[in-house]
């Protein structure tokens, strides 16, 4: 299926591993450009480089901290310099918290607040306008399954997660009359190299190894009995930024292998 996504330019924030990466990839394969940004340049430009090397596309990595005013200023910047704007934005930089709400302090919720959604607020307001003179383009939030089913252990993550799918919602509605679609993805369990560090620290010195804490993990919550790949979440990404998806307008898409509890 070709989904006509050649030559449309995409700004994927946190696209140097992990799902933003996978989404990347899955763009580039389709022929799209790219505009990563992350906090690690180094790490940031290998990646760059090597999709650009790969798939034959245009790649340029910005890095920056989105959760702050200057960071998305520049990622819009060099969006504006290298490309005059964008069709795509993927809002994905993200990361869990572990606290509890008695305990966690004001800075911390700031911190979770300005990564998960002033991020995507004030992207969209940077790069909006630009896609409406461009015809449309498709705005889309990874938020997580934890926006609607809380884990006990990230209230912070879960919260912030919940404003993002809002926040999406709200932009839906204010953007659809230009063209522009916005919708979130709440995914569950996937395989990152995050979840892989974690379980080699929790069983060190344990007799379970970290594949087996994992394996548990996932038996415990998602009926499917795994986690996902990346590139499994990735590719509903990339329908999603398709004209295929045309009447796809403010909606949020669980990818969960069955983990969510209830019917939405
Ligand atoms: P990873 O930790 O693997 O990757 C996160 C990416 O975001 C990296 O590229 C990282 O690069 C970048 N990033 C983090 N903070 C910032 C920042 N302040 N500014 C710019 N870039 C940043 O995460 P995942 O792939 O696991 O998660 C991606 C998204 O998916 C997150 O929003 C997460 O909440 C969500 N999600 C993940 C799930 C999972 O099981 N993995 C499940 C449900 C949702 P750098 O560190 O260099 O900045």
């Amino acid at each position: 299926m070709d989904l006509q996504l050649r030559g449309k330019v995409a700004v994927i924030t946190g696209g140097s591993v992990g799902i933003g990466l996978a989404i990347a990839r899955g763009l580039a394969a389709e022929g799209a450009d790219l505009a990563l940004c992350a906090r690690d340049a180094d790490r940031l430009a290998t990646v760059a480089a090597g999709l650009q090397d790969e798939f034959g596309v245009r790649v340029t990595a910005t890095a920056a901290d989105v959760a702050t005013e200057a960071g998305t200023a520049a990622l819009v910047d060099a969006v504006g310099t290298e490309y005059g704007g964008a069709d795509i934005l993927i809002n994905n930089a993200g990361t869990g918290s572990e606290e509890t709400i008695l305990e966690a302090p004001d800075e911390r919720w700031q911190a979770y607040w300005d990564l998960h959604v002033m991020a995507a607020v004030r992207l969209a307001r940077a790069l909006a306008p630009g896609m409406k003179s461009r015809g449309g383009g498709v705005i889309l939030h990874n938020a997580s399954i934890c926006a609607t089913q809380p884990l006990g252990y990230e209230p912070i993550y879960n919260v912030t997660k919940a404003a993002l799918v809002m926040f999406s919602k709200c932009l839906a509605n204010e953007l659809i009359g230009d063209n522009i679609r916005v919708n979130a993805v709440n995914p569950g369990l996937v395989m990152t190299p995050d979840w892989a560090k974690t379980a080699k620290l929790l069983t060190a010195d344990t007799d379970v190894s970290w594949q087996e804490h994992l394996q548990k993990v996932a038996d415990d919550n998602a009926p499917i009995g795994r986690f996902a790949d990346p590139e499994e979440i990735a590719n509903l990404f990339v329908f999603l930024c398709s004209d295929r998806a045309s009447y796809c307008v403010g909606s949020t898409y669980y990818i969960d292998g069955g983990w969510l509890r209830v019917t939405t």
